[in-house]
């Protein structure tokens, strides 16, 4: 069978160079060979660690915010409680089991699980052992009705676009083919000034040479869960890797926790960007929700309570385990680490008030 690598290269000697998101979406979830598709990344022996991953307070302060945004909703009967790529379950298994100091709500909760990977999705199973949960390929297929959403390291995986201001105006970063036509390489698409529709108005005259990224499945898919929390109530909190839209090209590889080239043997390192969450907000605002934020996530957590957790925490702990508590906490939330580099956004019905942590 060709690797993914080797079925690229025949497209785009066939059909000639892709776009950056046709590229990204193939490398993470082509169902042969995408990177998300098969494994299990997660983890110190795996590509890369997530928050939920460090340490159970993640999850667990995710779980009381649901909890508590529900109450601030009026305490529906009903409630749907997504996540979006919810990697290994561990969020959503620690959020359940920290919510069980309100079990009104975990009577409400109507569970569904956003996956693309059926390796992942099995893992998810495995952590939800017992918990009744249905899964979908995309939001899509998602019910209608009252909901709480998550999203955590989720947008950074949706496929962007990128456009390089040249002395012909703008134009698109395609991945094409070298002239031995063995290897992919980035090019340029031919000078058209449509491309510039894509470039936010401020970054319009930037100099030659300027990367602007814009992520048109991450900015429609915003909207459309806007709207949903528009016609039925509730939030959505989404957490990510922020970026200002000017921040130039983010795009990047890792295999091994180490950097790796963005366009070697596509599938076997994860692809992300980051996240340029002010425009996922102005996507719900233009939809009719609410956006709060973004927050740094450092100062988000701390409102949410990590530092009682953590006390709570160290009371029960061998000294190996309160260093380890010590140090998930300083990581998740500290300037130098996690805690400015990932921010969280919050998009609401409009009429709720702002959720914890946002106010
Ligand atoms: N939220 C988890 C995992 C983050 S990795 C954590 O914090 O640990 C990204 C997750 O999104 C994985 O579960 C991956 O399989 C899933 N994913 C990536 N692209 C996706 C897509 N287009 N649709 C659905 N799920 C996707």
């Amino acid at each position: 069978m060709a690797s993914l690598r080797e079925q690229l290269i025949g497209r785009i000697a066939r059909f000639g160079p892709i776009t950056v998101a046709d590229y990204m979406a193939d490398a993470l979830t082509a169902p042969r060979g995408g990177y998300y598709m098969a494994g299990d990344p997660f983890g110190a022996r795996g590509d890369f660690v997530t928050a939920p991953e460090i340490s159970q307070m993640f999850g667990e302060l995710l779980g009381l915010f649901c909890a508590d945004t529900w109450e601030r909703m009026g305490a529906p009967n009903r409630v749907l409680l997504v996540e979006l790529g919810p990697g290994r379950g561990t969020l959503m298994a620690d959020a359940l089991r920290a919510a069980r100091v309100v079990p009104q709500f975990l009577e409400a909760v109507d569970l569904h699980l956003v996956e693309v990977s059926p390796a992942l999705a099995a893992r998810q199973r495995e952590a939800l052992a017992g918990i009744g949960a249905t899964w979908h390929h995309d939001f899509g297929s998602v019910p209608d009705g009252p909901m709480l959403l998550l999203a955590n390291e989720f947008f950074d995986a949706l496929p962007i676009r990128q456009f390089e201001r040249s002395q012909e105006g703008w134009r698109e970063r395609m991945v094409g083919l070298d002239a031995d036509g063995r290897h992919l390489r980035f090019g340029l698409s031919p000078a058209s000034t449509g491309f510039a529709a894509f470039v936010p108005p401020e970054l319009r005259d930037a100099p030659d040479g300027k990367i602007v990224e814009v992520c048109p499945a991450g900015l429609s898919l915003a909207a459309e869960i806007a709207r949903q929390l528009v016609a039925h109530g509730g939030a959505a909190l989404i957490v990510d890797y922020g970026r200002s839209a000017a921040a130039g090209a983010t795009l990047q590889a890792v295999r091994g926790h180490a950097p790796h080239g963005v366009l070697d043997d596509p599938g076997s390192a994860d692809l992300t960007a980051h996240v340029d969450l002010p425009a996922l907000a102005r996507a719900g605002r233009e939809a009719g929700a609410a956006a709060h934020g973004p927050v740094p996530q450092g100062a988000f957590l701390k409102r949410l309570g990590i530092d009682a957790r953590a006390e709570t925490l160290l009371k029960k702990a061998s000294p190996e385990q309160a260093r380890q508590v010590e140090a998930a906490r300083r990581r998740l939330t500290d300037p130098q680490e996690m805690g400015e580099l990932f921010q969280a956004l919050a998009l609401t019905h409009p009429a709720l008030a702002p959720p914890a942590g946002f106010a």
